[in-house]
């Protein structure tokens, strides 16, 4: 038998998500509950009876591919951005996107399990997934034992945000939420709100005030900036 070093996995499944790029995807899932997406099973596990069970639980686990950031090398020690970039932590002590394999877990929420057509789908509330990602495994999320009422947080903080400032709409983006909610049946203004809360910048901008930043939501792009004491959201841009 030849030395267990490195093993073949297959993608059992894709993610379509709201997000079309990294930058702006929450931190965890769970942080911004009004992210839709949804895992489409491929073949050969495009087939309902494979989920059969699932119904149950509110919850799964997603391991999945890091595949945006498969061309960057991983190193033994990062800095967390959630130390502000000024300390260095061993990258197994963070969850990190560059690492040796690129392999990210999720806890995530689902909805809906339903076939359209021939293609089978799974329904995910708050996921942090990029748009396109490899699923390489689904398991359902076992309160009794995932649950770990008195686990110790390490340098992560308690809270996902120490500090919310609110979130500010121009006059011409709550207008054009509003014209693109009543097109469509995402709650776009909520989405957005809850990202912008988030502070999704690099923490080297995270004092710099009035620059302008771009986030691709579905279809859009939102303008928005940073201000003293809140965020503004400037325009909605259709791609
Ligand atoms: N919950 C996961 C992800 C944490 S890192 C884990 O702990 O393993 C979160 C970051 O992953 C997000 O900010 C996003 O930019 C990045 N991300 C999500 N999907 C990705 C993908 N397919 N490729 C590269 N980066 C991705």
């Amino acid at each position: 038998m030849p030395p267990l070093q490195s093993f073949t996995l297959s993608t059992i499944g894709i993610v379509h998500s709201c997000y079309k790029e990294k930058f702006g995807i929450p931190r965890q899932p769970g942080l911004v509950s009004e992210a839709t997406a949804r895992i489409e099973l491929v073949p050969p596990y495009s087939r309902l009876d494979i989920l059969d069970g699932l119904d149950g639980f509110s919850h799964i686990w997603i391991q999945f591919i890091f595949h945006a950031c498969m061309t960057e090398n991983w190193k033994a020690k990062i800095r967390p951005p959630r130390l502000g970039g000024k300390k260095k932590l061993g990258v197994f002590a963070t969850r990190a996107t560059h690492r040796p394999n690129p392999i990210g877990l999720s806890v995530v929420k689902i909805g809906n399990i339903y076939q359209e057509g021939k293609k089978t789908f799974i329904d995910l509330h708050g996921a942090d997934l990029l748009d396109g990602t490899p699923v390489l495994d689904i398991k359902p999320y076992l309160p009794y034992a995932d649950n770990i009422e008195d686990a110790k947080g390490g340098f992560a903080p308690s809270q996902a945000t120490s500090q919310i400032k609110p979130v500010i709409f121009s006059e011409l983006a709550k207008a054009q939420c509003e014209d693109y909610e009543s097109l469509h049946k995402r709650k776009i203004t909520t989405l957005i709100k809850q990202i912008i809360e988030q502070d999704p910048r690099p923490s080297y901008l995270s004092e710099q005030t009035d620059r302008e930043h771009g986030i691709t939501l579905w279809d859009l792009n939102i303008k928005w900036c940073a201000r003293i004491d809140h965020f503004e959201i400037l325009r909605i841009e259709v791609e």
